[in-house]
């Protein structure tokens, strides 16, 4: 994809700022909508070559007249993390379903017929305590951020069938990589060992996620944007689970680090949010693009802590 006016709401933000970078390097115009309530992610040199606007995506009339003239709208600002989810899920709710609202107005208002849509692995709740997940599979959301990723979703698929307007949404799969903050557990365990701090392991640390190298998830955001048809629902997920116990030994033995590994008890308000297990399959990913994720998670660690020693 190359010479396209593209908006990208969330830009800043860890996925949403390798996102921007990509688009920028294959020569598309970037229109970046960021409130940078959590800080701009975007490295310099591709900033410089974005159209930035410090806007909330809420705010319709804004949204709708910073999208004008652009071919597609890329939606990925959201409240993010476990944590603060759970402190505010209200707010959750009201940026996820108010910020569609603006999204889908400023689509519909500048005749944008495409979406790409930031959607979570986390509408699929328990349900991948037997095998992985598919796309085909009812789902289950368990938090008030994956009801309201669930609902956009919905909402997205009643956009196409009554004006038109044609999406994909992604379920993301526990991105990680570099610029990721430590909301979230990669980066927190390497915090944590490369001060020698004890890294903390919630519960018996056998639960299970499926990490996706956030270099992957974008190039099959790009694919996917590239075949935005009708609406669609995609898992990026890596297809490989791994245990949070091997996760911190990895982490820990890479690093030297001298850390205690500590089990300790989840905080109370993530007992909502802890499944054991979360992996899912990208076969309808790989039959519409011809690609999957292939990035092995030893090797995106390595470049995560290459990075963080230099
Ligand atoms: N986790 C952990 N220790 C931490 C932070 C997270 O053991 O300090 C575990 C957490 O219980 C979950 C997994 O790591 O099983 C992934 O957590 P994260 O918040 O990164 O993403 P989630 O999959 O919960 O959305």
């Amino acid at each position: 994809m190359n010479n396209q006016r593209i908006v990208v709401t969330g830009g800043a933000g860890f996925i949403g700022s390798h996102l921007c970078e990509a688009l920028v390097e294959q020569g598309n115009e970037v229109v970046v909508i960021d409130t940078l309530l959590r800080g701009n992610k975007i490295p310099k040199h591709i900033f410089k070559e974005v159209e930035f606007h410090q806007v909330d995506v809420t705010d319709e009339e804004s949204v709708a007249k910073i999208s004008k003239g652009a071919d597609m709208i890329f939606h990925f600002a959201a409240i993010l993390g476990v944590d603060i989810v759970a402190d505010n899920p209200i707010e959750t709710m009201e940026i996820e379903v108010n910020g569609m609202q603006s999204v889908a107005h400023a689509a519909t208002v500048n005749q944008i017929d495409k979406i790409v849509y930031a959607s979570t692995s986390g509408v699929y709740g328990h349900l991948a305590l037997e095998k992985s997940v598919d796309e085909d599979i009812l789902v289950d959301p368990c938090t008030s951020y994956a009801m309201a990723k669930r609902y956009n979703e919905i909402y997205l698929a009643s956009l196409h069938d009554e004006k038109g307007i044609q999406s994909s949404a992604i379920r993301f799969f526990n991105v990680y990589g570099l610029r990721q903050d430590n909301r979230m557990v990669i980066p927190r365990f390497f915090e944590q060992a490369m001060i020698n701090d004890p890294i903390t392991v919630y519960g018996s640390g056998d639960q299970t996620r499926d990490f996706t190298n956030v270099k992957d998830a974008v190039k099959a955001t790009i694919l996917l944007s590239e075949k935005v048809h009708g609406m669609e629902i995609f898992n990026v997920a890596n297809e490989r689970e791994s245990t949070i116990g091997e996760l911190a030994d990895v982490i820990k033995s890479m690093t030297n680090s001298t850390s205690e590994i500590h089990h300790i008890d989840a905080p109370k308000k993530r007992y909502d949010y802890e499944v054991g297990r979360r992996y899912g399959s990208s076969a309808k990913l790989e039959r519409f693009t011809g690609y999957k994720p292939n990035t092995n998670l030893q090797d995106g660690l390595v470049a995560i802590h290459d990075s963080l020693r230099n």
